[in-house]
């Protein structure tokens, strides 16, 4: 069941109260729309009634996906700081409902379970799995791109990420975590992911790194 209630937020324009109807829940095979919305970037767009302005509200909801075997724990943005602690609450409330020992239990059996900050990383995740990519090679590959292009930006309102793929190339770029705007885009040959899978002695501290609980990203290694 995907779960929705009404609350009031203020326009971050004009400040007048907006009847906001807030997800708590998606689940993507009873509601594939409500993925695709999460892919065009519309979903949870709202548009003030006073003044016009078009705000998102920050992601706070779980997303299931039981068909492709993906749990997100959608967080705000600004939990990032805080990675470990909202990381920690999610595994938490993950095992309650799909860990051992639980109803959801045989459900959980081979779910991909993470947690993202902000809709960039949510949107990550879900590009990622339609193109067949391992997440975790993805984030090493990532990394070894912003290395050969000697720029790593390290601010919280930068993001490089995966935005889409095609057969040879992954397309990544640096995204503006506020606006969700594209400042840089880059095609790197989809064989770098080949290439670290090869190489697994190479890659395993920066995979340690990288990865190790429900936070699988990049920016684990840079905002410990
Ligand atoms: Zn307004």
């Amino acid at each position: 069941m995907s779960v929705f209630d009404t609350t009031s937020m203020a326009c971050p324009s004009c400040e007048s109260s907006v009847d906001v109807e807030l997800v708590h829940s998606v689940n993507a095979v009873r509601r594939p729309d409500l993925r695709d919305a999460i892919l065009d970037r519309s979903f949870q767009s709202v548009a003030c009634p006073s003044c016009g302005t078009t705000f998102r509200v920050e992601p706070e909801f779980t997303y299931l996906d039981v068909r492709r075997k993906q749990f997100v724990a959608a967080l705000p943005a600004r939990e990032l700081a805080d990675w470990k602690a909202a990381e920690g609450r999610a595994r938490s409330a993950y095992d309650r409902a799909f860990g051992k020992g639980s109803d959801g239990e045989a459900l959980g059996a081979g779910m991909q379970a993470r947690c993202t900050f902000g809709w960039l990383g949510l949107n990550e995740k879900l590009i990622a799995h339609e193109h067949g990519i391992d997440d975790v090679v993805l984030e090493l590959a990532k990394m070894a791109t912003m290395r050969s292009l000697g720029d790593v930006k390290v601010g919280a309102d930068r993001e490089f990420r995966l935005v889409g793929a095609t057969d040879d190339e992954l397309i990544v770029g640096w995204l503006r975590t506020s606006t969700e705007e594209i400042d840089d885009e880059y095609a790197v040959p989809r064989q770098l992911l080949a290439e670290i899978d090869a190489e697994p002695a190479t890659w395993a501290a920066l995979r340690a790194e990288v990865s190790g609980g429900m936070f699988v990203d990049y920016r684990r290694a840079l905002f410990g």
